[in-house]
């Protein structure tokens, strides 16, 4: 681990903010090239993401044979994934161990929260300043991670509330015990989704407060089969490449048909067996489902037949079903939601129509109701993809804040540059497929790509790259162009910034890795267009 009085004021070639995923392959590559570098992690340990969600239930829907590194070929080969889809405690025993095995962590300064960044114009270098300390660099790297900066709601009295709150993307490393307790939880994402069977397992009694239903679809999780991951081992950097050319960066098992084409017979057929199989592949069934509404319509009802069959009561089972379109809102896999709601111990409370008008210290009341419960768990999400930077005091040339440009529009060249902030990278900003993949390869492009870059900009001998303004609107315009011609902006979600209140309505990521890794590339071959030097 970094001594931290050693080197609060140390000088690097690079400082990396965020020690989870990104933050530590962006270490272990920049070491290979030769630079010096620091990760400034604010935890206790690294593992970002996967260090704070640690709710009931946590899980990632992507499989883990495919939601891991493939930067190291011997790691891919030596590690065994217990389930199809890792739980939280896996995926962090996975992250440890990448920290061990490569050494990062001396290099890695933790429980260090990076409080301000600024960009000195003469010396053209980054001035980080911490909770430890401060250092610089010519070059920082934002690895802050697109779902960690915690929303929490403003309803009035919310502070008065005195029973113990906890967030999902927050969570207390010690046990949390429900057991005998009355517990309130608010929101229906992915997150409570797969918390809410698990609280319901244990309290006393679970109110469940809905403002917008969700579809979710069974993850069908289980043991790892080991014939297929076997298998995958004997070709996994041929399986990896074949990954990278799928939209989505990982295989959905596209069907070529469109759901028009075929009877009903045949689309119920498909969508009963992926259903079973489990999983976001649902949302591959058929060619059209994220750009046809009538197609999406039909993968739709599809769930909402399945709530109603899986759900008893049926003014529940209506409140449950959603009315937007299937994968506007990011799709949910589950184990047990629908059922959960059968139980004696819970109790959905619709809060469209009512909303909460105030908290108190013993609970909450709605327009119609007042509701108490020892314990609150806030499942409300985060402030996507730029939160996290906005936190920090980052000040670029001419003093100018990017908290204050982003409020006004969030955008980065390719998710990458930010125009008016030179040597500042962000891994999977705005305008990044990120979120809409398989993180880890997004996240691996980002870094190798960024990478590159110093090297390049080093190598040509200049100070400085920075993303023009140009590019950056151009590039931005393209990012919502293309969500256009999807379903994507049809409903109110984190992709567009709808969760956050001021947030400014606009596409966050980008649809298709493919075609952005080829931009990406065609600008690295061509002398980084898009970019100006010093
Ligand atoms: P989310 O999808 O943003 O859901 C937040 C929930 O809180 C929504 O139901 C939202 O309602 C509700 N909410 C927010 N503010 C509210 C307010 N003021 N009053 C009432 N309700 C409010 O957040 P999340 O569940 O944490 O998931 C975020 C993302 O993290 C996911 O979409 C996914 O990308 C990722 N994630 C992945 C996994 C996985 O791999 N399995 C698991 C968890 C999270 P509205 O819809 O009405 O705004």
């Amino acid at each position: 681990m970094v001594n931290v009085d050693k080197k609060s004021s140390q000088k690097y070639d690079v400082i990396v903010v965020g020690g989870g995923f990104s933050g530590l392959y962006m270490l272990h590559k920049l070491r290979k090239e030769g630079l010096s570098a620091v990760v400034f992690e604010g935890g206790d340990n690294v593992g970002g993401t996967w260090f704070w969600n640690r709710y009931p239930g946590a899980r990632c829907d992507v499989p883990s044979m495919q939601y891991s590194y493939q930067f190291d070929e011997q790691l891919q080969q030596d590690w065994e994934w217990p389930e199809r889809y890792s739980s939280q405690p896996d995926i962090l025993k996975y992250i440890n161990h990448v920290a061990d095995r490569f050494d990062l962590r001396r290099d890695i300064q933790l429980q260090t929260w990076v409080e301000s960044a600024t960009y000195n114009e003469e010396e053209k270098q980054w001035h980080v300043k911490t909770s430890k300390g401060e250092a610089f660099a010519r070059f920082c790297v934002m690895a802050t991670g697109c779902l960690s900066s915690t929303n929490t709601p403003d309803v009035p009295g919310i502070k008065e509330y005195a029973g113990q709150v906890f967030h999902t993307g927050n969570w207390p490393k010690s046990e949390v015990d429900f057991t005998g307790k009355t517990v309130g939880i608010l929101g229906t994402g992915s997150s409570a989704i797969q918390s809410i069977p698990l609280i319901a397992e244990q309290a006393e009694h679970l109110y469940v407060f809905q403002r917008t239903p969700n579809f979710s679809v069974p993850a069908a999780n289980g043991p790892t089969n080991r014939q297929e991951a076997s298998k995958i081992k004997a070709r996994y950097s041929e399986f990896r490449k074949e990954c990278a050319n799928k939209f989505t960066g990982y295989d959905m098992h596209l069907n070529e048909k469109s759901a028009a084409e075929v009877s009903s017979n045949e689309r119920v057929e498909e969508y009963e067996k992926r259903w079973a199989n489990g999983g976001l592949m649902f949302l591959g069934a058929f060619s059209d489902l994220l750009i046809n509404e009538d197609a999406n319509e039909t993968a739709a009802e599809f769930i909402r037949q399945k709530i109603s069959s899986i759900v008893e009561n049926p003014k529940v089972a209506s409140l449950l079903m959603p009315d937007h379109k299937v994968g506007c809102k990011r799709l949910c896999a589950d184990s047990g939601y629908y059922s959960t709601f059968n139980r004696d111990n819970v109790t959905l409370i619709d809060i469209s129509k009512n909303p909460i008008s105030s908290f108190q210290s013993m609970g909450l009341t709605t327009s119609n109701g007042e509701w108490t419960f020892d314990n609150l768990v806030l499942a409300t999400g985060f402030d996507a993809m730029t939160g996290a930077i906005s936190k920090i005091h980052v000040t670029g040339k001419q003093g100018n804040s990017l908290r204050e440009k982003w409020i006004k529009n969030p955008k980065a060249y390719l998710g990458l540059g930010i125009s008016g902030f030179p040597n500042l990278f962000t891994i999977n900003g705005p305008g990044s497929p990120s979120v809409l993949t398989n993180m880890l390869p997004s996240i691996e492009q980002h870094v190798n790509w960024i990478t590159d870059c110093i090297n390049w900009t080093k190598l040509k001998g200049f100070d400085s790259i920075e993303a023009t303004l140009e590019a950056e609107e151009t590039w931005a315009e393209h990012v919502n162009e293309v969500a256009g011609q999807t379903i994507f902006p049809t409903c109110n979600s984190w992709y567009l910034g709808a969760n956050i209140p001021g947030k400014k309505r606009t596409f966050l990521p980008y649809l298709g890795f493919p075609p952005y890794v080829e931009k990406c590339e065609s600008v690295a071959r061509n002398n980084y267009t898009g970019f100006e030097f010093s």
